[in-house]
């Protein structure tokens, strides 16, 4: 079998036997979780890891010394932020509006006495920003702290393309760093099937299936969020702003989707997508390793559509009317939340707390989701790497026709 195709069934079959032991041998799950299922995913997750860093750098560093042209990563830049920013305020708006219509909040009585959430303190926007220049880059990779990582990569990648012949020699290293890398990735992948059984198997054994139904109509409107925006809006975006065939795309990033739902972190599915991206559905790696990156540490469109319909079920849920400035509040907040929230589990409900608390609503309001939030986060993750991949198709798509025309203008020139 070809591994897409085992990971799909290693996913289904972990979700069968999760479902058979926890509703009929749910004395069983402890023992299997902690000598079987939680093991083998994570094994996977700590291989998988193990790659990101690494291979973030060595990747930022080829792409952007192979772009060579500081205009050109600047655009390419442009580019990528803007779709990034826009695409996550389309995904809060169809949240917000799916949520008003629906009212979540209204469909059952959830008591709010007695909800105990402590949030922790989100720090201030700037200091997100001027913490992206890191002071010790060493430290940085070592910390795993991803937006600098990606700013002292971009910097050397530069440095190398400018100096050219002189230090041809580390241009060299760092693309052979690249090869071993995507090569390990490979590797890395022969043991999706057993991980993405093991991590499924547990989330599923594990969840409480009472809390569910109180939720059911919550965690419907943020599924029916994510899925118009990953058919409608991404969809749309790959036929018209990248050219290409949606299903294709999504068929050959099955596996990636497919690691992200059962990882919920959008930094460990990097190594995967980016593999897809430029192996399977030919994005320059250039271009990849430069927006993928980035994407997995800002672009959250998943997780600003789960912010969204939060925010509105617990106004409901408090009786709290929005007026229409303060639910503008909410999508300008979202957008900086999704773009602050770390990729990696359930990071998304922590941010929400800076949602919640820029239009006054009670943060103790995320304890009443914090019980079902794991599926939501394993499905919304996927569409967050999804999104990456969609800016990745399109900024390709829009420089190889600038490419074209310039070669054309040198043609008739
Ligand atoms: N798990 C998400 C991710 O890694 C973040 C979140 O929404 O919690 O993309």
């Amino acid at each position: 079998m070809k591994l897409a195709k085992r990971i799909l069934f290693a996913l289904a079959f972990g979700v069968i036997v999760g479902i058979i032991i926890n509703s009929f041998f749910p004395s069983v799950f402890k023992p299997l979780d902690g000598y079987v299922f939680t093991p083998l995913g994570t094994i996977f997750l700590n291989l998988i890891k193990m790659l990101v860093v690494p291979l973030v750098f060595f990747s930022i560093v080829t792409g952007v010394a192979n772009i060579g042209d500081p205009k050109k990563l600047g655009r390419i830049g442009v580019k990528t932020i803007t779709f990034f920013l826009t695409t996550t305020a389309i995904a809060i708006t169809i949240a917000i509006i799916l949520a008003l219509i629906l009212k979540p909040g209204l469909a059952g009585s959830f008591s709010t006495e007695n909800l105990e959430y402590k949030a922790t303190t989100a720090p201030p926007a700037s200091e997100t920003f001027l913490g992206i220049i890191p002071t010790n880059p060493i430290e940085a990779m070592a910390s795993g702290s991803m937006l600098q990582i990606i700013f002292f990569a971009v910097f050397v990648g530069l440095a190398i393309s400018l100096l050219g012949k002189k230090v041809e020699g580390v241009g060299k290293l760092m693309e052979q760093g690249n090869e071993i890398m995507m090569f390990l990735v490979n590797l890395v992948m022969k043991f999706a099937p057993f991980g993405t059984f093991g991590l499924i198997a547990s989330a599923v054994g594990s969840m409480g299936w009472s809390a569910l139904k109180a939720m059911l109509l919550y965690m419907l409107v943020v599924l029916l969020g994510l899925a118009v925006h990953l058919f409608v809006v991404y969809c749309g975006a790959i036929k018209f702003m990248a050219n290409r065939n949606p299903i294709t795309v999504l068929k050959a990033y099955l596996p990636a989707m497919a690691v992200s739902f059962s990882t919920s972190s959008s930094s460990a599915t990097l190594p995967v997508a980016m593999e897809i991206a430029q192996k399977k559905l030919g994005v320059p790696r250039s271009i990849s390793s430069f927006v993928q990156p980035l994407g997995a540490t800002i672009n959250m469109d998943g997780t600003a559509i789960m912010q969204g319909v939060a925010t509105i079920f617990i106004a409901q849920v408090f009786q709290v009317d929005l007026t229409v400035p303060e639910l503008v509040t909410v999508v300008l907040t979202a957008v900086l939340a999704s773009v602050g929230t770390a990729a990696v589990p359930g990071a998304g409900l922590i941010m929400l707390a800076m949602v919640l608390t820029a239009v006054g609503l009670p943060v103790e309001g995320i304890a009443l989701i914090i019980g079902i939030d794991r599926l939501l986060d394993m499905t919304r993750t996927m569409v967050n790497s999804t999104g990456d991949l969609t800016c990745a198709l399109y900024v390709a798509n829009s420089e190889a026709k600038k490419d074209a025309k310039l070669a054309q203008k040198t043609t008739e020139a």
